[in-house]
């Protein structure tokens, strides 16, 4: 059996100003209010866990135990067959540098990478999103939404954000970076995780 939510508050574990909002929408029609990690002045903790799932329980518990409350935290990235997997839960590491994160290296890096193991045509590629509603009491319960597709290049599209304009969901010709933001918002991992989180937790 699923845990329900059922307060009126969900601290929400992240920093992320536009996560939050995005969240904060989603939950309305549940008469749910969000308040952030950030608006608590919560640490982040470092995320040491080589899995999407275990560095998302690292956020939702960390929260859960500072403040009393249930609180949901999302890990997301990219993962590409041909890789084995990577980048994985480094998809915005591989985007820093001194001055910042610069995802068009990201995506070059990406690109140079798949070329020199001469990866097969079409290649293939995931983007995940895995959330954690976790409980002051230990309790948590997981959800994993994907979106299945394929990297591309040269980059196109100028829209999102991220590794978006090298990657081709499946069932479209254009990539993330060339579609409307409310389009992809309904097909995506994290569309696909947050509809699993309201069935399991929320109704
Ligand atoms: P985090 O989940 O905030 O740690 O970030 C994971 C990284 O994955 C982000 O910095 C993005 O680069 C990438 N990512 C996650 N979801 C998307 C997406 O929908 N489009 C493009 N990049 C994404």
């Amino acid at each position: 059996m699923m845990r329900k939510f059922s307060g009126d508050t969900l601290l929400v574990a992240t920093h992320n100003r536009g996560k939050l909002e995005e969240i904060a929408k989603l939950l309305e029609p549940f008469g749910i209010s969000v308040v952030s990690a950030g608006d608590m002045n919560l640490p982040e903790p470092a995320e040491t866990e080589d899995s999407f799932v275990g560095n998302a329980r690292i956020k939702a518990h960390a929260a859960a135990k500072a403040t009393g409350l249930p609180a949901l935290s999302d890990d997301s990235g990219i993962t590409i067959d041909a890789l084995k997997g990577a980048p994985g839960v480094y998809t915005a590491d591989w985007a820093e540098t001194p001055n910042g994160r610069d995802f068009v290296m990201a995506m070059a890096k990406t690109w140079e990478k798949l070329e020199a193991v001469a990866a097969p045509q079409p290649r293939v590629a995931q983007f995940r999103c895995t959330l954690v509603l976790a409980w002051p009491d230990g309790h948590d319960e997981v959800f994993e939404g994907v979106m299945p597709g394929r990297v591309v290049w040269p980059m196109r599209g100028s829209q999102g954000h991220g590794y978006d304009p090298i990657f081709q969901p499946d069932g479209f010709d254009i990539t993330f970076g060339e579609m409307d933001r409310w389009q992809k918002n309904e097909i995506s991992h994290r569309a696909d995780a947050f509809r699993k989180l309201v069935e399991g937790c929320f109704t």
